[in-house]
């Protein structure tokens, strides 16, 4: 008996080799997927899954790098034997930050391996009921695979509003509860009691996607790329002053200079890397051979994130750029909680007069002191990873800001 009621339509493929995985059926469509990867295997409990899981080393691709057999572990011990089927599965294709594309280029080419995903993770933590959120222009794509297969018919489509925090879990938990994309203050997790106060697990679609292979191939094949801290592949979102934008499937662990080099960078070209995206860290020019790995990122302060490499290109004025972003970011608030509703626009305002070569000398100490204030005091992380990206620039732009101090910008020669 298979986990799944799914009848097969060709044997069982062969697993993909390389490090084109998630991308590497030949369309998106039911019987391209078959074909290159077969049917979903017959797992008969969910505890093996689990354990697959956890062998595999999988983390979750939205942002937090959790483990995921963790994650689904903890909603699967939330529903107790009389809550059977209380749980809710949501797979989370909204991407609220702008630099982002990599879920919405795995929907349109990959929708079937995000739906095996979701089922298998819905039948792990007995789900009853199982929502797919992502934007409009994505939940097409799916629409478009849940009609050409039987077994997906169960799967509820929800449209993710476009705003930064949107895709943050509490977040998508009520907008699909409440129709308002707020986050909310975390008491208990939402694997004990997310919406309607039921077992809920939010899980990334690149996440789920990588379930789906995992379930089919195994850990031991997930382990035959990448590394032994960051196995398996991941997509990234390569954006910013780059020829041209994109998502690419690389190893875990590749380095920053060799990803940006298979996406036609020129290296002379790149002053530095925004990591991670809005919430991120920037990585000098000096420091592109770090692997994009957790463990390697961290003396710099950052993390692997959702995937996305911002290029910022020599000539370009580092404290301009981060002035709009922060800027954006001010206006992202759910103005729910007062130090992000007052202090994030406060923090852009002051960001942008040194941009402006204000000549203040407490300029850059009020940054600093608006970025404590801020941090560790909203329901979300949106203060501390706004916080964060404007001490990183004014740690890794440290010339920069002394220049723009003194009424001159050397980059651009202003
Ligand atoms: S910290 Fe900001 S974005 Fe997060 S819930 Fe509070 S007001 Fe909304």
């Amino acid at each position: 008996m298979t986990l799944l009621d799914q009848t097969p339509m060709t044997p069982s493929a062969a697993a993909p080799r390389g490090d084109s995985r998630l991308f590497a059926a030949g369309g998106p469509s039911f019987a391209s997927h078959l074909e290159r990867f077969g049917p979903l295997p017959g797992l008969t409990n969910a505890a093996a899954l689990l354990d697959e899981l956890q062998a595999a080393g999988l983390t979750g691709r939205g942002g937090a790098s959790f483990p995921t057999w963790r994650k689904m572990a903890s909603a699967r011990l939330s529903t107790t034997p009389e809550q059977r089927s209380a749980a809710v599965v949501i797979g989370n294709g909204a991407e609220g930050e702008p630099l982002s594309s990599k879920d919405a280029v795995l929907l349109q080419r990959a929708p079937h391996l995000v739906i095996d995903g979701l089922l298998l993770a819905a039948r792990t933590v007995s789900a009853r009921d199982v929502y797919l959120y992502a934007a409009a222009s994505q939940l097409a794509y799916v629409a478009r695979a849940i009609s050409e297969r039987k077994d997906a018919r169960s799967i509820v489509l929800r449209e993710a509003p476009d705003t930064f925090v949107s895709g943050e879990a509490s977040a998508v938990v009520n907008s699909i509860e409440h129709g308002r994309a707020i986050p909310r203050d975390h008491g208990e997790p939402l694997s004990v009691s997310g919406m309607h106060r039921r077992p809920t697990l939010v899980q990334n679609v690149e996440t789920l996607a990588d379930v789906a292979l995992v379930a089919r191939f195994g850990a031991g094949w997930y382990r035959t790329t990448g590394t032994a801290d960051e196995p398996g592949t991941r997509l990234v979102s390569i954006c910013g002053d780059v020829p041209r934008a994109g998502v690419i499937e690389v190893a875990g662990g590749t380095p920053v200079d060799a990803i940006l080099s298979r996406a036609g960078v020129d290296l002379s070209t790149v002053r530095a890397v925004l990591v991670g995206g809005y919430h991120g860290t920037w990585l000098p020019a000096s420091a592109l051979r770090t692997p994009l790995s957790r463990r390697e990122l961290e003396p710099f302060g950052a993390s692997t994130g959702a995937g996305i490499l911002m290029v910022l290109a020599r000539g370009r004025c580092a404290i301009t750029v981060a002035a709009g972003i922060a800027d954006y970011l001010g206006t992202q608030s759910a103005r729910q909680c007062g130090p992000c509703v007052n202090g994030l626009p406060a923090m852009a305002r002051v960001l942008s007069s040194v941009a402006a070569m204000n000549r203040d000398p407490g300029l850059v100490d009020e940054v600093k002191r608006l970025a404590g204030l801020v941090t560790g005091r909203g329901s979300c992380h949106h203060p501390d990873g706004t916080a964060r990206f404007v001490l990183s620039t004014l740690s890794v732009f440290e010339n920069d800001v002394r220049a723009h101090h003194n009424g001159h910008c050397e980059e651009t020669g202003s």
